[in-house]
């Protein structure tokens, strides 16, 4: 069963001096429940703009994404905003996603709040605490600010961010490529992890193919805005 159904997609840039720059050209292809799609390809061949678009970060310029058989482009701004509780996304550089003038339990919080997942202050720090604990930090660090962490644990509270909210979606835009090599795999680890234990599937961004072989079920390979493929993963041939 699909999670997800992209037809068609298009997203254009007007780049200056009437030319138009097709980031994402004309792609199509479905996620099932529970699984991951791992999407490859080399800086610049629109795999950002293509989850960004997915996700409606972005308006597209032609095209349907159906979430749960619905087209997400068609819906008011009230029902698209309970939608993306659904749809989250985690980003390279957890330093620039992150208010740096937040503390760990309002940045968490914040999620609840705007999804009135919580009743009370109790409630919203005892939640947050659990979300450190799922990701692996420390839950007596949540009245600690971004810079007192390092780069992993600064990706570690942008998952706890996104996993707030109870999402069926997670669009990784590149979750590691900011990450010092020694450290990458503790977080593939625990986005794998997270997903067996949460029933989460995946759109898993990243250009290191070996790595994304590893984790996904099937990969989506980009180039100049197109799918140029599209193969189980152990069917896919590396290089
Ligand atoms: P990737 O994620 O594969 O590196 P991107 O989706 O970031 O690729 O970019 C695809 C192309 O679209 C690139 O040429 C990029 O410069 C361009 N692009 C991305 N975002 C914008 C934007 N907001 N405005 C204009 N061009 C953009
Ligand atoms: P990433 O590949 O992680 O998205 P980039 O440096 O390519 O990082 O892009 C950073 C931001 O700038 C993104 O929001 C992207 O969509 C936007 N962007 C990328 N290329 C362009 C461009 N040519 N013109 C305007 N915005 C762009």
């Amino acid at each position: 069963e699909n999670l997800i159904e992209v037809k068609n997609l298009k997203k254009y840039f007007n780049v200056g001096g009437g030319n138009t720059l097709k980031a994402v050209n004309d792609i199509s292809f479905s996620i099932r429940k529970g699984e991951t799609l791992g999407m490859v390809g080399e800086s610049g061949c629109g795999k950002s703009t293509a989850g960004r678009t997915i996700l409606r970060l972005y308006e597209p310029t032609e095209g349907e994404v159906k979430f749960e058989g619905q087209d997400i482009y068609k819906l008011s701004p009230g029902k698209m905003k309970a939608l993306r509780r659904d749809m989250q996304m985690i980003f390279q550089d957890p330093y620039a996603s992150l208010n740096p003038r937040m503390t760990v339990t309002d940045i968490i919080g914040e999620a609840l709040d705007v999804h009135h997942l919580v009743n009370s202050k109790q409630e919203r720090k005892k939640r947050v605490e659990e979300l450190l604990d799922l990701v692996g930090l420390n839950p007596d660090h949540a009245t600690r600010y971004p810079h007192e962490f390092s780069g992993g644990q600064r990706q570690r509270i942008g998952i706890a961010r996104a996993l707030a909210v109870n999402p069926k979606l997670i669009i990784c835009d590149e979750p590691i490529s900011a990450l010092d090599v020694s450290i990458q795999a503790q977080v593939v680890n625990l986005l794998q992890d997270l997903q067996r234990k949460m029933g989460l599937t995946y759109l898993f961004i990243a250009h290191d193919l070996s790595m994304v072989k590893h984790i996904s079920d099937r990969v989506a390979v980009m180039y100049l805005g197109k799918m140029v493929e599209l193969a189980e993963s152990n069917e896919l041939y590396d290089n």
